[in-house]
Formats: C-alpha cells, structure tokens, sequence
C-alpha cells in the first residue's frame, strides 16, 4: 500500500541542511562492507551494485563514486528521503524518489549534483 506523503524538495533540502550529515563519496566494495552492520539498506541498481547507503550512527550519507553525475544526485535524493522519514518503506522512498526527480527544477537538481560532484 503506498503510503502518501506530501514530501517536497525544499523540506528535504532543510532536513539534510540542519541534520549535521556528511555525503561521502566511496568505493562500491567499502560501502558494502559499512552494509553490513547498517539500519538501512543500501539502495541497489537492478543488478545488485550499491549505489548508496544511510548510516544513522555515524552521520554520514555514503554514495558509490563510480556512478554517473544524474545516479549520485538520484541516490543522495534516495537517501534523503530516507533521513527525512525513517519509517517509510523501502519502495516507497524508490517511488517517491523517482516521482520527485521528476518534478524536481534545473536548479534543484543542480543542488544535489553540486553536493556530489567529484
Ligand atoms: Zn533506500
């Protein structure tokens, strides 16, 4: 069932500003290691590589480097949603991730890619 949320771009944007977490860019294999003991799951593409991972107890926001530009801003959004309401279900922060990227404007996106660029 999906669970509806009025979630905008500008709330995340002040959840992430004020929650005292780090984006780190790492290696696939290190952020499947950090995994493993992890609260969240890690967010995979369809062919089981890591794209990202939420890790509450350290504060930080890990984001698999080799991925293109578009799939880090796409997996910190992911991750965001996840920061900003720890219990939604993992497929609804999919869904609702997709669905805000793709309302989302030039500038909004710029600001998630800034946040990862290399
Ligand atoms: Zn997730």
């Amino acid at each position: 069932m999906f669970k509806k949320t009025n979630m905008q771009f500008n709330q995340l944007k002040r959840a992430f500003l004020s929650s005292g977490y780090e984006i780190s860019l790492s290696q696939g294999r290190a952020i499947e290691r950090r995994a493993l003991d992890g609260v969240y799951f890690p967010k995979r593409h369809e062919l089981g590589a890591i794209m990202g991972l939420l890790a509450p107890d350290e504060y930080k926001i890990y984001i698999n480097r080799s991925l293109s530009l578009e799939d880090r801003a796409v997996t910190l959004l992911h991750e965001l949603i996840h920061l900003k309401d720890e219990t939604l279900p993992e497929q609804t922060v999919e869904d609702l991730g997709i669905s805000l990227w793709s309302t989302m404007t030039d500038s909004q996106r710029g600001f998630l890619e800034f946040l990862v660029r290399a």
